[in-house]
């Protein structure tokens, strides 16, 4: 074992490899029960989030810890409309949110270990059971297996090895399990309006073990074109007389300058902790309607991302939205059909960001912590988002680091190491015993 760890840590890290098996079975346990997002309109009994928050409440119980349980209102919520994760048309009867709490002796910093308990459909595809929680080759399959039922089985484990080696904590340890982050992150919103706060805040999102201070901003959008149709065989002439324009010849138009914007934003919107720079992608194209006629209107649905220093004053993109619109309307100057017929952009999507700079005592504890465990030092922000924006807009130091690959969130047959999840248990709990610092 590595000299660096205490007395104290080697305990625990010796308790955790003990208890794989423990740990292992949690995780299956928590896939064995379905709680897809209602949202997804999931099939018959697969909207099961409160059960699973029923064998979270059970095992955080058994350590002492006190847990509360509530439903999240849309009602009670409404004054955050227009700010991150408010939806005015989600609803929560029988999707409770929960806390737990360990509370500690005293004298200690406060950590808030949250994630997520519902997960996206299993969806088609799959060689193995999407919700049986089957082991093969030292993996654990099942849809959540690292969004996020395996961030959270460390999590609970990591602080049930504190507890269950004989350690008191000082400081209080929170673990918050919330709904609907697969639909936009209400369930955290009603956390925090909850009033549970903390020193720092640990989210187990899958990040391969990298240490992620900061996630980006996301919009989507759809920008509806509107051409003239007409028989698409014959002589059509200007428009000017009647003739048809082609929607989807206008659609290529914008296409093309979503090029140049991007070359643009390659340059501009980049940050030194993400791997991607913010892009304007087009992921739907919608138009024409039969083989006859040029297309009357052309959609072009796009995914735009942001960077937390571009966040407004309520925390959300409208600034990014602002500078698409000016765009479009620029690029819309340069045909006469379109300064008469201006392209509409329409917003679906607006899911919020944060960042908790690198300097942050916890994410410089953080750092250490990854030393101490032999594993390589990487900072790299999550380029989707995450619940993080929250947090980090509370001033309360967040930082995502998870166990798996994030690229099989949301696919088939997801899976995670069963050593990944092992190695991120024994993470937590060296992390908890610094952070909340051991009771004498
Ligand atoms: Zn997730």
């Amino acid at each position: 074992m590595n000299m660096q760890f205490s007395k104290v840590d080697q305990a625990i890290i010796q308790w955790i490899e003990d208890h794989k098996e423990d740990v292992v079975g949690f995780l299956q346990e928590l896939i064995q029960i379905p709680s897809v997002n209602p949202w997804f309109n999931p099939k018959e009994g697969e909207s099961r989030e409160a059960e699973v928050q029923g064998v979270i409440r059970k095992r955080m119980e058994g350590m002492g810890a006190e847990v509360k349980q509530w439903e999240p209102s849309a009602e009670a919520l409404a004054k955050y409309a227009g700010r991150p994760g408010y939806y005015a048309d989600h609803k929560f009867e029988g999707r409770p949110n929960q806390a737990a709490v360990l509370k500690g002796t005293g004298g200690g910093k406060s950590l808030l270990l949250t994630g997520h308990v519902d997960v996206v459909p299993a969806a088609s595809g799959w060689t193995m059971e999407p919700f049986k929680g089957e082991r093969l080759d030292g993996a654990v399959y099942g849809r959540g297996a690292v969004d996020m039922k395996g961030g959270i089985a460390a999590m609970v484990m990591a602080l049930e090895a504190v507890v269950k080696s004989g350690y008191q904590l000082k400081g209080d340890v929170i673990v918050g399990t919330v709904v609907d982050e697969e639909a936009g992150g209400m369930g955290t919103l009603d956390f925090v309006d909850k009033g549970y706060r903390a020193d720092a805040c640990i989210l187990t999102e899958s990040t391969d073990m990298k240490i992620a201070p900061l996630c980006r901003g996301i919009l989507w959008g759809k920008l509806v074109i509107t051409g003239r149709s007409g028989h698409i065989e014959l002589p059509q002439g200007d428009w000017r007389e009647g003739g048809a324009v082609d929607a989807i010849g206008l659609a290529r138009v914008f296409m093309d300058h979503f090029d140049r914007l991007n070359a643009d934003w390659h340059v501009r919107k980049v940050h030194p902790y993400l791997p991607l720079p913010c892009q304007v992608y087009i992921a739907q194209i919608n138009a024409g309607e039969y083989p006859t006629a040029f297309a009357n209107q052309a959609e072009l649905v796009f995914n735009a991302q942001y960077l937390p220093r571009e966040k407004d004053e309520n925390g959300l993109g409208s600034r990014v939205k602002a500078e698409i619109e000016a765009f479009v309307a620029s690029v819309a100057q340069t045909e006469e059909w379109l300064r008469e017929n201006p392209p509409k952009i329409e917003w679906l999507i607006d899911a919020d960001c944060g960042e908790t700079p690198v300097s942050d005592p916890f994410v410089q504890e953080n750092l250490g912590n990854l030393e101490k465990h032999d594993i390589k030092e990487i900072i790299e922000g999550v380029c989707a988002h995450t619940d993080l924006g929250w947090f980090e807009e509370l001033g309360i130091p967040t930082v995502v680091i998870g166990a798996g690959n994030p690229r099989v969130a949301h696919q088939n047959d997801e899976f995670v190491l069963e050593k990944d999840l092992i190695k991120l248990t024994k993470y937590i709990a060296t992390l908890i015993t610094h952070w909340a610092q051991i009771s004498d």
